[in-house]
C-alpha cells in the first residue's frame, strides 16, 4: 500500500478540468439515476438494470462481463503498471411502495430505490465515462462493480466468482447516499463505521391443550414470552456498554384460538452490533442468545430449535483508505465540510470487500429540507438531492486518480 503514503495532491489543472467535466455531465448524470428510480428491480432480478449499465458502458468502449447473474463488470486498464482499484456501487431496490408526487416515481408498483442504489450507479457510470476520458492520466487498473441484491447480503457471490481476483484488487472504495447528514457534507471516519447483522429463527415446541387444563400441556407462549424479555439482558448484564448490541423480534406466530394452548411458538428477528469479535469468544451476543433461549425452553419443559444466518459481517473502513479518502473529499467539498458522523448500527454488505482488501466506505450526504430529502432511508418518501451528485462522482474519479498515482 505504499502507493497511498506518497500521496500528491492532483495537478490543480486535471483537478479543474475533471469537476468542469463532471459539471457539464449533470444533466445525463440525473437522467440516469432517474430511469433508474423508474423500473426498481429487487435483489438478483435486476435485469433491466444490467442491461442499461450494460449498453452505457459498452457505448464508452468498455467490455462487460457478468458477475453472480445480473451483477457487471467493467475494466479500465490504464497500459500502465500499477495498482488496481474497485470502485462499487449496488444496484437493487426494496420492497416499499413509493410515496411521491414526482414524476421519475417507481413504475414497478411496490418496488422503490427507497436506500439511494439508483444515484449509487448513475455516478459510478458517470465516473466510468470521466475516468476513460482520463486514461492518460491514470496508472494501474480501474475494476468498476456493480453488484446486485446489497439488501440480503449478495457481495459474497460476487467474492465466490472471483471478483477480488483477475486482476487481485488492490483497495475498494464505496459510497452511500445518506439522508442523516446534510447535503454538501461527507463521512468518512476509521474503524468500525456499520454493524454486524445475524438473522434469528426459533421454534418453541411444547404440548398443545386445553387452556382450562394447563398442567396437562406444555406451554410454549410463556416460554417464548420469557425468551424475548430474557434476551434484552444481553445488552444491559453481559455485553460491555461500549459494544451496543439491539436484538429485535420482528415476526411471532402461534395458535388458532382463544382456548387451545398451542404446540409451538415460532419467531423471527435481528441481532446487531457494531464490533468485530472471534466468534468463540464472549464478545459474541449471538452465542449469548442460543445459550439463553436453550436454557429458557429447558426451565419450560419446551423443545427448542434454533437457525442463525450471518448476514453481514461489521464494516471496518482501512486507516491509509480514510486517509487517502479525506485528502481527495478536501478538494472536493474543502475540510469544514468532512465529518466523522461516526457508526451507523444498520448493516451493509461492503464489508464482504473491505474485510479481504483495505477499503472505504464514504457516507455522500443528502438531506435537504427544502427539498424535502430529509427522510429516511428505506422510507417510502425517501428521495435524494440531487445536486450532491456531482460530488459523488468527483469522489470517485479523483479518489481513484489518487489511489493509482505512480510511486
Ligand atoms: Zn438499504
Ligand atoms: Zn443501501
Amino acid at each position: 500500500m505504499d502507493h497511498i503514503k506518497k500521496s500528491d495532491p492532483i495537478p490543480e489543472i486535471l483537478s479543474d478540468c475533471i469537476q468542469n467535466r463532471i459539471i457539464d455531465l449533470k444533466s445525463e448524470l440525473i437522467d440516469l439515476r432517474r430511469d433508474f428510480h423508474m423500473y426498481p428491480e429487487l435483489g438478483f432480478q435486476e435485469f433491466r438494470t444490467a442491461q442499461k449499465i450494460e449498453v452505457y458502458l459498452q457505448a464508452l468502449g468498455f467490455e462487460t462481463h457478468r458477475i453472480a447473474g445480473t451483477g457487471v463488470v467493467a475494466l479500465l486498464d490504464s497500459g500502465k503498471p500499477g495498482a488496481v482499484l474497485m470502485l462499487r456501487s449496488d444496484m437493487d431496490a426494496l420492497p416499499v411502495t413509493e410515496v411521491s408526487e414526482k414524476d421519475y416515481k417507481s413504475k414497478n408498483e411496490g418496488v422503490m430505490h427507497a436506500c439511494g442504489h439508483d444515484s449509487h450507479m448513475a455516478m459510478l457510470l458517470v465516473a466510468a465515462r470521466v475516468l476513460k476520458e482520463n486514461k492518460a492520466s491514470l496508472t494501474g487498473q480501474i475494476k468498476f462493480v456493480f453488484q446486485p441484491d446489497e439488501e440480503v447480503a449478495g457481495a459474497i457471490r460476487l467474492v465466490e466468482e472471483g471478483v477480488l481476483e483477475n486482476p487481485r484488487v488492490d483497495g475498494v472504495m464505496g459510497i452511500h447516499i445518506w439522508s442523516l447528514i446534510p447535503s454538501g457534507r461527507v463521512s468518512i471516519s476509521p474503524g468500525v463505521v456499520m454493524g454486524g447483522l445475524d438473522v434469528f429463527k426459533v421454534r418453541v415446541t411444547g404440548k398443545g391443550g386445553h387452556t382450562g387444563y394447563p398442567h396437562e400441556a406444555i406451554d410454549p407462549v410463556i416460554a417464548a414470552s420469557s425468551i424475548i424479555q430474557t434476551v434484552q439482558t444481553i445488552q444491559t448484564r453481559e455485553m460491555d456498554a461500549q459494544k451496543p448490541t439491539i436484538i429485535m423480534f420482528g415476526k411471532i406466530q402461534a395458535g388458532k384460538k382463544a382456548n387451545i394452548i398451542p404446540e409451538e411458538v415460532y419467531m423471527e428477528g435481528t441481532i446487531r452490533f457494531l464490533h468485530t469479535f472471534d466468534p468463540d469468544s464472549s464478545d459474541n451476543p449471538t452465542q449469548k442468545f442460543i445459550r439463553i433461549c436453550e436454557g429458557i425452553c429447558q426451565a419450560h419443559q419446551c423443545t427448542c430449535e434454533i437457525e442463525i444466518e450471518h448476514e453481514n459481517i461489521p464494516l471496518v473502513n482501512d486507516e491509509k483508505m480514510v486517509r487517502l479518502a479525506k485528502q481527495t473529499a478536501a478538494q472536493v467539498f474543502g475540510s469544514p465540510d468532512i465529518i466523522e458522523s461516526g457508526k451507523y448500527i444498520a448493516s451493509e454488505d461492503f464489508s464482504e470487500f473491505s474485510s479481504r482488501v483495505p477499503g472505504v466506505f464514504i457516507f455522500l450526504g443528502c438531506a435537504n429540507k427544502e427539498k424535502e430529502t430529509q427522510f429516511p432511508l428505506h422510507n417510502s418518501r425517501f428521495n435524494i438531492d440531487e445536486d450532491v451528485l456531482t460530488k459523488g462522482v468527483e469522489l470517485h474519479v479523483k479518489g481513484a486518480l489518487e489511489f493509482l498515482k505512480e510511486k
